[in-house]
């Protein structure tokens, strides 16, 4: 006898956010058979993608009470990622033909392009149908019947002053993670009279003009930042806690660009000290130390909770166990590549809230993330270093694809990611525009041939 399917169930389903994630997450509920709500605060699809010179009041974008960009996105920045690499799997982020000649063809394009090839992805699945913009969503909650498993969401739109207060079977949240920033603690920073600021807030070098700047931080934006304020900054400065205590070098084609050790400290009269004794006197210190995760709207009684950058408990960073299924995330893990990540994550979501892919008991859920946790604190790895995946999102991406019976991540595209991060490494400053992997472009085109 043929085993007995359990019949596909079509759910009422809110999706909040439509960049990246939240799109994605629209279609593949919508493919499912579900009905589909995206929020969307801004007044277009694209989330951090949506360029804009505007700035937040709060340079260092502390204040609750601050009117919020979106975006951290700088007027020069082009993708870090190749563009085969970069794009959903089924909707190759490839050139277009017959679109204007305002798109941007290079292999790591501006962020305009990226853009433009969200804006195409919405239009191909007619997406933008089930979204209601300059809709902001000030509330989730459990709905009032206990166990119900329903959601009650309030949303604010704008424009027409409406406040909304509906019913949800199920709620995935897609709100970005770059917009709550985080700050370095600098001893005595109280008293220094200089200006700090967020890179949330930067957008271009001009306003640096002279200036001798700091930038705090490690990561991509520090990198980038700091070689384009040094076209018109007096002198650029960059520290950093990962860097030896020693460490002081000139960075090689600069004459005012230096890497240092972190800050020891800093004084009232304008000086900045640190780890290996350089003492200069400076203008700006700019935080280039990532976000927080941040669900300003979200209420679950403590079962959902943001610990030193943990979002948690969740199941494989999707399913928060208490509320499974009814409450997911699309886009928690970092250090990844985040559009095929989304993708596999939201073919889940969706063939779970069907029925057609079971997940385990709530118990063994909650068992497997405390493994996590214990593996993680064995390891001496801090709790916000949770969601950080790098080599091992890949594996995590054939469980997701197992789950939901769909082909494995391509080969070219774990080596493309491999090769630019070794390019990245050894030549910063031309990764974008030199490349050797030429093999695997040839390998992503004959895959998107299928497309
Ligand atoms: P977002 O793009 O932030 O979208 C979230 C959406 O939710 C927004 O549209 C927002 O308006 C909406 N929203 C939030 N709260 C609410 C609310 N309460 N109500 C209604 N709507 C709400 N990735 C790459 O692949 N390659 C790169 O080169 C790359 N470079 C990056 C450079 C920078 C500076 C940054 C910040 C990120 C970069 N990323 C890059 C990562 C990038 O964040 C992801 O690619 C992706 O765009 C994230 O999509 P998302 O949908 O999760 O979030």
């Amino acid at each position: 006898m043929a085993p007995s399917l359990s019949p596909i169930r079509s759910h009422h389903v809110a999706v909040i956010g439509a960049g990246a994630a939240g799109l994605v997450a629209a279609r593949e509920l919508r493919r499912e058979g579900h009905s589909v709500v995206v929020f969307e605060r801004q007044k277009q699809v694209g989330g951090t993608w949506i360029y804009t010179d505007h700035i937040e009041p709060d340079p260092l974008s502390v204040d609750p009470t601050r009117s919020v960009v979106h975006s951290s996105v700088y007027g020069s920045l082009r993708t870090n990622l190749p563009r085969e690499c970069m794009g959903y799997r089924d909707f190759p982020f490839v050139v277009r033909s017959g679109v204007s000649e305002s798109r941007d063809p290079r292999r790591f394009p501006s962020h305009g392009e990226v853009l433009a090839y969200l804006q195409d992805f919405a239009k191909e699945f007619a997406i933008e149908e089930m979204i209601r913009f300059d809709t902001a969503v000030v509330k989730v909650a459990p709905a009032a019947e206990e166990g119900s498993g329903k959601w009650r969401i309030e949303s604010t739109e704008k424009e027409k002053k409406v406040l909304r207060d509906e019913i949800y079977d199920a709620v995935v949240v897609c709100n970005g993670h770059y917009i709550e920033p985080r700050h370095a603690e600098i001893p005595g920073i109280s008293s220094w009279p200089g200006k700090e600021m967020h890179s949330h807030n930067y957008r271009i070098p001009e306003p640096f003009r002279d200036q001798v700047v700091v930038l705090i931080g490690n990561s991509a934006s520090a990198d980038d930042i700091s070689r384009d304020i040094a076209r018109v900054a007096k002198e650029v400065h960059v520290a950093c806690r990962s860097n030896e205590a020693d460490t002081y070098i000139e960075r090689p084609g600069y004459n005012n660009l230096w890497m240092h050790s972190m800050i020891e400290c800093v004084h009232k009269d304008g000086s900045v000290v640190f780890q290996n004794g350089k003492t200069i006197s400076v203008d700006v210190i700019m935080h280039c130390t990532g976000y927080k995760y941040h669900f300003p709207f979200l209420e679950t009684n403590g079962n959902v909770t943001v610990d030193d950058n943990r979002v948690g408990p969740l199941y494989k960073d999707v399913f928060s166990p208490a509320f499974a299924p009814w409450l997911s995330f699309v886009g928690i893990p970092w250090k990844v590549v985040p559009f095929p990540m989304f993708e596999l994550q939201s073919k889940w979501i969706a063939g779970v809230l069907s029925g057609r892919i079971p997940l385990p008991s709530k118990e063994d859920m909650m068992m497997e993330i405390k493994t996590l946790y214990s593996t993680l604190d064995a390891q001496g790895i801090a709790k916000r270093y949770t969601h950080q995946m790098g080599i091992s999102q890949f594996e995590y991406n054939s469980w997701l694809a197992s789950q939901c019976g769909c082909s494995e991540t391509e080969e070219w595209r774990k080596e493309m990611y491999f090769a630019t991060g070794v390019k990245k490494r050894a030549h910063p400053e031309t990764y974008r525009d030199e490349w050797d992997d030429h093999h695997l472009v040839s390998q992503a085109y004959q895959d998107f041939s299928l497309y």
